[in-house]
């Protein structure tokens, strides 16, 4: 199944370390990390536990491999190579994940499609990505062998960009992290990690850096952290609009001006019991807008290995990029970084146009075309086409 695209997918991804092994940055702490990989051919069985002694080693590690996905912990250990419960845990980065498909923004049912992991086959349908039709029109095969994916959305990466200007804002300003502590990086497919290497964050546990993603999220508040409660309220302990951290936020998102906090507070506080509930969901309504959409999952974990900067997703064939102005940063050129000077021909399936690498794409109807290679492999690593 899939031998001639996971071959040239191989080939392309090699290619790629080989050219790349000497702007490919080694990882701080090399040695206290655990490594981990996974081969086109593997069917995603995940190889790991694996330490790395120095330089030349990670490269020969990246070169050798020849791998469809590369991973390194945000853990230190004294021991990486042993089993979980013997490594040792000395600490980790904080990693933050922000994906586009958690902000479900509307035009998602424009880009995200039905895939059908067969025959390549591409649907556009419902919403949530799911086709309505319940077989698949090119090859007959069940709605259970379809699929969902994304094709690149500008609105999409602006939403996701603007969550992670908040995050590090957060970071920066309430929680005493500098800029230079926090790198960006684009995901390789949809969505953007910032690793945070503050020595104050290293030793937090599981715990403490849940309690940390719900700070950021703005979840589980109170009414009385913004000033409201059921006994005597009072009108001077309310989130004001000049206050710092999310007192002061709240205070912009749910008053809007001096006037109208005012006149909200005076409302709130006339019948307490009532306001004390209305507070509340303007709590939850203003928690839903400004609170920052990470992945709590992932800020908790621990143990975790990570797609490695400068490394290929095969989602997609791009490069987890670096983004260090994340205004300025096009995913869509910037971390397209295949092979452009060689073509291949496929079987390309896709309804909805789309950009990649400075050119326009599709739409094709189970057609053989000629694309640049970085464009080929896109498509087949988003299952919209297959090798002609
Ligand atoms: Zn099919
Ligand atoms: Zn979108």
């Amino acid at each position: 199944m899939k031998e001639r695209e996971n071959e040239f997918l191989k080939s392309l991804f090699k290619k790629y370390y080989f050219d790349y092994i000497d702007k490919i940055p080694v990882p701080d702490a090399l040695y206290e990390r655990e490594f981990g990989y996974q081969k086109f051919d593997g069917v995603g069985a995940m190889i790991r536990h694996i330490q790395i002694a120095d330089a030349g080693e990670f490269k020969a590690f990246l070169m050798g491999n020849a791998p469809s996905d590369v991973y390194c912990s945000n853990g230190y250990y004294s021991f990486p190579a042993l089993p979980l419960k013997e490594k040792d845990w000395q600490g980790a980065d904080l990693i933050f994940d922000i994906d586009a498909k958690d902000l479900e923004l509307p035009c998602r049912k424009k880009h995200v499609l039905g895939v059908c992991e067969p025959c390549c086959r591409s649907m556009t349908g419902n919403p949530d990505g799911t086709t309505t039709a319940a077989v698949c029109d090119g090859c007959g095969g069940s709605e259970s062998k379809m699929r969902k994916k994304s094709l690149p959305c500008k609105p999409c990466m602006q939403a996701a960009k603007k969550q992670v200007r908040g995050l590090v804002d957060i970071l920066c300003r309430d929680l005493g992290v500098s800029p230079g502590e926090i790198k960006t990086y684009f995901s390789g497919n949809e969505g953007f990690h910032l690793h945070v290497a503050h020595d104050a964050f290293r030793v937090l546990g599981r715990q403490e850096r849940s309690d940390l993603a719900d700070y950021i999220m703005l979840k589980g508040l109170v009414p009385e952290t913004m000033g409201m409660s059921k006994i005597r309220p009072d009108k001077n302990g309310f989130a004001d609009l000049h206050e710092g951290g999310w007192r002061g936020r709240f205070a912009k998102a749910a008053f809007g001006s001096k006037t109208k906090r005012a006149s909200i507070i005076s409302g709130l506080v006339k019948s307490p019991d009532a306001g004390y509930v209305e507070f509340q969901k303007m709590m939850d309504d203003a928690a839903a807008r400004i609170g920052i959409q990470i992945d709590p999952g992932v800020s908790m974990d621990v143990h975790r290995i990570f797609r490695m900067p400068f490394t290929l997703n095969s989602k997609s064939g791009m490069q987890k990029a670096p983004c260090p102005d994340v205004d300025a940063f096009d995913p869509y050129t910037a971390a397209v970084v295949l092979d452009s000077d060689s073509v291949a021909h496929v079987v390309a399936d896709c309804p909805v146009r789309f950009g990649l690498g400075g050119r326009r794409f599709g739409p094709y109807k189970a057609e053989t075309v000629e694309l640049p290679a970085y464009a080929a492999a896109y498509m087949i690593c988003k299952g919209f086409a297959r090798m002609a």
